[in-house]
């Protein structure tokens, strides 16, 4: 797997994304990280879990139940919709009108 250049990643011990400061994993993180995943839900759960047990002794005001939810719970939902996407959209594609068929000029009348 590749990795992206600039991460979401978290900052510890607060576990506060470093690039949006929503709790991470931030729904950015999320959204890169299914996209390095390619739906491999194992690698996904097994390369969060090793988050998840950093977080669960930094983290002192949540319940197991909670940082389980937060760290691994999403990774079998349904991708947030209101993920905020890392990069710029593209240039969007101009519609390019088909060339109106123009008749040369010809046989002019002289
Ligand atoms: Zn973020």
């Amino acid at each position: 797997m590749t990795d992206y250049p600039a991460l979401h990643g978290p900052s510890r011990p607060g576990w506060r994304c470093i690039a949006c400061d929503a709790p991470w994993p931030c729904p950015t993180r999320k959204h890169q990280l299914r996209e390095l995943c390619q739906g491999n839900l194992p690698a996904l759960v097994r390369y969060l879990s090793a988050y998840l047990s950093d977080a669960q002794q930094e983290i002192s005001d949540a319940t197991t139940a909670d940082l389980t939810d937060r760290f691994l719970g999403w990774c079998a939902r349904p991708p947030d919709p209101t993920a905020v996407q890392e990069h710029p959209p593209t240039q969007q594609l101009k519609t390019v009108a088909p060339a109106a068929t123009q008749t040369p000029p010809e046989g002019r009348t002289t």
